[in-house]
């Protein structure tokens, strides 16, 4: 393997180590404790695990972790109830309900009643806004993590060529904003997109989000270019489940640069942002210095 491994449980958890050496400074110096609100409806095996790690690390930093789970055939009003009520709760300074929600309710308009301030997922239509205007808001965790990996692999992104493959709300579109924000040159890719090969060669900077095992064959990647893989797919290789990339990660290894694992790349960056989105939000509601380096 010619490449750099971009070590991403590392990553995770220097920023872990940022996020609760902050909180102990607003515990000791303003006397707040930063409080996460995780709201799950139903019993998703998967949204099960992702809740109790999230509170488990929210614990974990030194904040206040608060688990709201409510029963599968809970109404859309008994749902925006508990999210009013969290609004207007000060000791919680960010708000996640856990997606994909039941089918009866409206995720657009649960999403949309979350205060934009305490929008730690950054998924409310005013924080979609404010990050597409290049303006402070709460930025969705999963491209924050890429952006962090990328800005310290590289230190400026100035100019660069960024392809990234898939635009959905909750990753390829914000990650294009915020590597546009770092002024790249930014093509998003699709399911649509004409001779995809031919256009990640041409990308310095490569981030796949499609949810294909291994699509990209390490002979689209250009030589020495920074492979970001967004993919957690899981198959089954010689008879045991295995977690892989969208990026066929042995070849693209001899091309890239540098390249994230799956797993150990992007996945624990997710977990790490919520937890700074939460401080900073916190810091935000107080108006206090927001921690350095967490943000985007
Ligand atoms: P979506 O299914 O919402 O979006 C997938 C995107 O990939 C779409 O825009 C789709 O294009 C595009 N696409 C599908 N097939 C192709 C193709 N053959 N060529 C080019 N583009 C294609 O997925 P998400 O964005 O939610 O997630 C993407 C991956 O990232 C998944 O594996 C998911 O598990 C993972 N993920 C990982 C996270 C983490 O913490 N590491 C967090 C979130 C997601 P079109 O719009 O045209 O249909």
């Amino acid at each position: 393997m010619a490449a750099t491994l971009i070590d991403g449980k590392a990553f995770a958890a220097k920023v872990r180590g940022q996020v609760a050496e902050h909180v102990a400074r607003l515990k000791e110096q303003n006397g707040i404790t930063p409080g996460l609100a995780v709201v799950l409806v139903g019993e998703d095996p998967a949204s099960q695990v992702y809740v109790r790690s999230k509170g488990k690390q929210t614990v974990e930093v030194g904040m206040n972790s608060y688990e709201h789970k409510l029963e599968a055939d809970t109404s859309e009003a008994d749902l925006l109830a508990l999210i009013d009520q969290l609004n207007n709760d000060a000791s919680v300074h960010g708000i996640l309900v856990q997606l994909p929600l039941p089918k009866h309710l409206d995720e657009d308009l649960v999403i949309n009643s979350i205060a934009p301030e305490k929008d730690v997922d950054g998924f409310h239509i005013s924080n979609v806004g404010l990050l597409g205007t290049g303006q402070k808001s709460m930025v969705p965790c999963t491209p924050l993590g890429c952006l962090m990996m990328l800005r310290d692999h590289h230190g400026s992104l100035s100019g660069m060529d960024a392809v990234v493959i898939g635009r959905s709300n909750i990753v390829g579109k914000p990650m294009a904003q915020l590597l546009l924000g770092d002024s790249c040159t930014v093509t998003i890719a699709h399911s649509r997109t004409e001779d995809l090969p031919d256009v990640v060669r041409r990308a310095d900077i490569v981030v796949a989000a499609v949810g294909r095992p291994e699509m990209v064959p390490g002979d689209w990647i250009k030589e020495g270019a920074t492979v970001i893989d967004v993919g957690i797919n899981r198959i089954e290789r010689d008879g045991k489940n295995v977690l892989v990339g969208d990026v066929d990660f042995a070849s693209a290894a001899e091309r890239a640069g540098a390249i994230t694992p799956v797993p150990g790349g992007v996945g624990p960056m997710t977990i790490a942002c919520l937890l700074a989105n939460t401080v900073t939000a916190c810091c935000r509601a107080n108006n206090l210095a927001e921690p350095e380096g967490l943000t985007a």
